[in-house]
């Protein structure tokens, strides 16, 4: 059963794609399989930037971790890509300041995966506000649906 994701349902690209997730990951295989490669890794301090750094360092299980995540991330956006048509897909948050190699996998994957008419013409970006895209995008939506709702009933 796919882990728990906090909206509560079971499953979400959340669950895979994200820092809490990553680190989540980890901890679990860490729990089910105590190896010599992983046996100086401390569960209680495993973090996605301890997980990135092991990654970097070729540790084995922090490899499937990643790789794990930049699958889900991939299918997630050729999902989002065959069902929306978009033009341009920005990619923001914690996990993606760890490189642009990151951006670079994800398009890899998503050009082997995805309709190559569908997928072809769509630019994938790496959000320019980092980690404080959503909070940013977010607090202008409000100014946004404000300035909407105080036209729609004339007040200016
Ligand atoms: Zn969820």
């Amino acid at each position: 059963m796919a882990a728990l994701c906090n909206c509560g349902f079971r499953g979400c690209l959340e669950v895979f794609a994200s820092g809490t997730g990553i680190a989540r990951m980890m901890k679990e295989q860490l729990a089910l399989n105590n190896t010599d490669i992983s046996k100086d890794i401390i569960i209680e301090t495993v973090t996605s930037e301890s997980v990135f750094e092991l990654y970097q360092q070729g540790n084995q299980m922090a490899i499937s971790v990643i790789e794990t995540m930049l699958n889900a991330l991939s299918f997630g956006i050729v999902n989002l890509i065959h069902t929306f048509n978009p033009t341009t897909l920005i990619l923001g948050g914690g996990v993606m300041k760890n490189g642009g190699w990151i951006l670079a996998s994800v398009k890899e994957r998503v050009a082997r995966i995805g309709l190559r008419s569908m997928i072809d013409p769509v630019h994938i970006f790496r959000a320019k506000l980092g980690s404080d895209s959503g909070l940013i995008g977010a607090a202008y939506q409000s100014f946004v649906y404000k300035n909407q709702l105080m036209h729609s009933e004339g007040i200016e």
